[in-house]
């Protein structure tokens, strides 16, 4: 949620600025969700417009916004509460003829440096608190923020990844919003949608009167270009002739601790269990709880392939594979290739066998742990394909996500997370009992302690 107030003589006019009416509620449809934006306080000495997101995690997970491949996100994401770059497009789209500049009936007020006070909350900060006010004081405002402790219960676990940060300044509305736009996802570093060349253009226009000067500019555009070293580069380029002036050299040495192009746990697991295919000689794939379809749309495209079939115990989910498949106007030869099927993996179906590989990404810790022997049985004895390629949340992983509570799981569904001890356990004993080898990889970006995010067991028929 974002709060801008004004204080001052013409604090009423606040609406005429922004364009919207203090006395009337409204929503805004956004792809991603909804904006609401109306006014707590309407006064003469002070007026506040507030404009409060709402998003559902699970459409991000799906991948309604971003990617290809599927969400952008995991299940387990803090986009819902945290101020983030679905916030600057929100401002982008509801503020945005204030953003301009545009003041109409008001203009003198417009282009007037007013009291203003931005209040922004739960901004992702995590450990740069110092970073709020070398980023923001230079643009005017004095800065406060208040962090939490991440859980009142358990000291222990430190502090909140998260700020309230209030800023307030004699600025123009206009740039006010404008910072806001650039800074938020300066601090919050995840992009909801992908950061390309045009974004370099977005940033210079938007940073036109105040970017060039600040003393941390090598940061904010770092930050807002998601560390793309490229696009950085043109973009410090861009800025050094803008401010020819100055005879500065800007240096844009590498930097070793660039973060790579953001790559999703969702993309890093299909190429890992696409990898594993590839690997092996299998041309029968059958996706067992397929869900929406994302691994099916990769085994579609590759006519190695030669029967793609999914499996899923949910008509929803299926319904979206066939949409997401584009099944209904494919042509012949993709057809005849691409099969979905509903049924259970928990009980025995002659439909799932004659497979040489056989997936289930994501699948098991939705069963009930009683139901893991059925499923053990249909997959490993009856459907017995020559490989079996499975994934599953790495639980130990888990303490990394700052929005899951210790003991907490990813996923409102999800029936159990094993540790890697106890997904080995389970993975070695199905090996032996049924006659396959079974390897481990983890996938995903690793923590030295606790693994990789998710863990793979390939097993292989003796
Ligand atoms: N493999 C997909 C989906 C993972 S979510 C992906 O990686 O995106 C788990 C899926 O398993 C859901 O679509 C759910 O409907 C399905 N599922 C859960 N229990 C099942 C069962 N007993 N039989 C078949 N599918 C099941």
């Amino acid at each position: 949620m974002l709060r801008i107030s004004y204080h001052g003589a013409s604090a009423m006019d606040l609406g005429y600025l922004l364009k919207k009416n203090p006395h009337r509620a409204q929503v805004f449809e956004l792809s991603w969700g909804r904006a609401y934006v109306f006014y707590p306080e309407v006064g003469q000495e002070c007026t506040t417009v507030a404009l409060a997101l709402e998003i559902d995690p699970i459409d991000l997970a799906r991948g309604k916004v971003g990617s290809n491949h599927g969400g952008l996100f995991d299940y387990v994401n803090d986009r819902p509460y945290a101020s983030s770059s679905f916030m600057s497009t929100a401002i982008a789209k509801v503020f945005g003829t204030a953003m301009t500049g545009r003041g109409d009936d008001h203009q003198a007020l417009a282009d007037s440096a007013l009291d203003l006070t931005a209040e922004v909350t739960m901004l992702p900060c995590r450990g740069e608190q110092a970073m709020l006010n070398r980023v923001f004081e230079p643009l005017g405002y004095a800065v406060s923020f208040e962090s939490f402790a991440a859980d009142e219960q358990f000291p222990a676990w430190g502090e909140s990844a998260y700020v309230n940060l209030t800023i307030r300044g004699q600025v123009r509305l206009r740039d006010l919003l404008k910072h806001l736009y650039v800074l938020i996802p300066v601090f919050d570093r995840q992009k909801h949608y992908w950061v390309g060349p045009d974004e370099v253009e977005k940033l210079l226009r938007i940073g036109e009167d105040w970017l060039a000067d600040h003393p941390e500019k090598g940061y904010i555009t770092g930050r807002y270009l998601a560390r793309r070293r490229s696009l950085v580069n043109l973009a410090f380029e861009r800025l050094a002739s803008a401010n020819a002036v100055d005879g500065e050299v800007l240096v844009t040495e590498p930097d070793p601790t660039d973060d790579p192009p953001r790559i999703t746990l969702n993309e890093h697991r299909l190429s890992a269990v696409m990898a594993a295919l590839k690997n092996s000689t299998a041309k029968r794939v059958i996706d067992l709880g397929c869900g929406e379809g994302n691994l099916l749309k990769l085994l579609a495209k590759d006519t190695r392939f030669t029967q793609v079939t999914g499996v899923d115990v949910s008509h929803v989910e299926l319904e979206r594979a066939a949409r997401g498949l584009n099944l209904d106007r494919a042509p012949e030869r993709v057809r005849e290739r691409v099969t979905l099927l509903q049924g259970s993996l928990t009980y025995k179906d002659a439909r799932f066998a004659n497979y040489d590989a056989a997936c289930l990404v994501e699948v098991i810790e939705h069963l009930d742990p009683s139901r893991l022997a059925a499923l053990e049985r249909v997959v490993f004895e009856f459907a017995r394909p020559a490989l079996v390629i499975l994934t599953t949340p790495n639980r130990e992983y888990n303490s990394n996500y700052d929005h899951i509570l210790p003991n907490g799981l990813r996923h409102s569904d999800h029936r159990f997370e094993w540790t890697r001890a106890q997904f080995q356990a389970w993975a070695t004993r199905v090996g032996e009992a049924h006659r396959y080898e079974v390897t481990f990889e983890p996938v995903g970006e690793i923590d030295e302690v606790h693994g990789a995010p998710t863990q793979m067991g390939v097993f292989s028929l003796c």
